[in-house]
């Protein structure tokens, strides 16, 4: 790596018990950019987030964060050196109000958003101050499970199928609201399914398969690059 990245990692491996499921990921990722991980069912993305975050017991390799390794770090220590986790199913609290859900996770960093600065950027969970989190639509459990990493003071989010399950106008929200995060600095590396999705928010995408990133391109080569991606991404 040349320096200047956030997230630089190299011959990341990983498994779940017996079962070797990264087999040497390497991937950067500059302050500010949006990337995502693409790639078929199973090639290994929700593991390489859950690897980087800390959260897969055995790996091996190097995952250096602002330049320092954190490859042998518990994930506690991670989050606390700004790196956040939102997983497919979101984690937000039922029994919780939207209100509570945001000042939940603990500030880990300097520098995140105030609440009126994340009410400002995600109105509709403004409306929805006082809710349960069990009255929250997807799209609303999916806002506010970004907002509240802001908070944090978490540099660098690692969102995993943002837009799972949600009507077409609410992934444009999401879009949208994944803009915005960049245009304040904020980095994000997202697994994405949805193709014309991760085309509308990243700047370059790594492609995944069998454990393995196997192709890197520019979001502007996306589309002249389909016909070399087909056999990863079935698309
Ligand atoms: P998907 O979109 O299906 O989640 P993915 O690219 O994110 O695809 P992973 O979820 O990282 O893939 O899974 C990679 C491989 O690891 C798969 O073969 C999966 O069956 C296996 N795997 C995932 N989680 C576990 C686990 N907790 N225990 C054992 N094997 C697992």
């Amino acid at each position: 790596g040349g320096g200047k990245a956030l997230l630089e990692v190299s011959n990341l491996e990983a498994w779940y018990g017996e079962s070797h499921i990264l087999h040497g990921v390497g991937l950067e990722i500059a302050p500010g950019e949006v990337v995502t991980l693409l790639g078929r069912n199973g090639a290994g993305k929700t593991t390489t987030l859950r690897a980087i975050m800390g959260l897969v017991g055995r790996r091996s390799g190097s995952v250096r964060y602002e330049g320092r390794e954190t490859i042998n770090d518990r994930s506690d220590r991670i989050a606390r050196a700004g790196i956040a986790f939102c997983p497919e199913e979101r984690g937000i609290f039922a029994s919780l109000d939207v209100t509570e859900n945001l000042m939940l996770p603990p500030v880990v960093q300097p520098g995140g958003l105030d609440l009126d600065t994340i009410y400002a950027l995600f109105p509709n969970l403004k409306e929805r101050a006082r809710s349960p989190g069990t009255k929250l639509s997807g799209g609303e459990q999916q806002m506010l499970a970004i907002a509240r990493i802001l908070r944090t003071g978490a540099k660098l989010l690692l969102l995993d199928e943002p837009t799972e399950g949600l009507a077409p106008v609410i992934v444009q929200q999401i879009g949208r609201t994944i803009r915005e995060i960049k245009a304040r600095g904020f980095t994000v590396l997202l697994v994405e399914q949805n193709f014309r999705f991760a085309q509308t928010v990243a700047d370059r995408h790594y492609v995944m398969e069998h454990g393995r990133v196997v192709d890197m391109v520019p979001n502007s080569e996306l589309t002249a690059s389909l016909g070399r991606l087909h056999e990863y991404l079935g698309v």
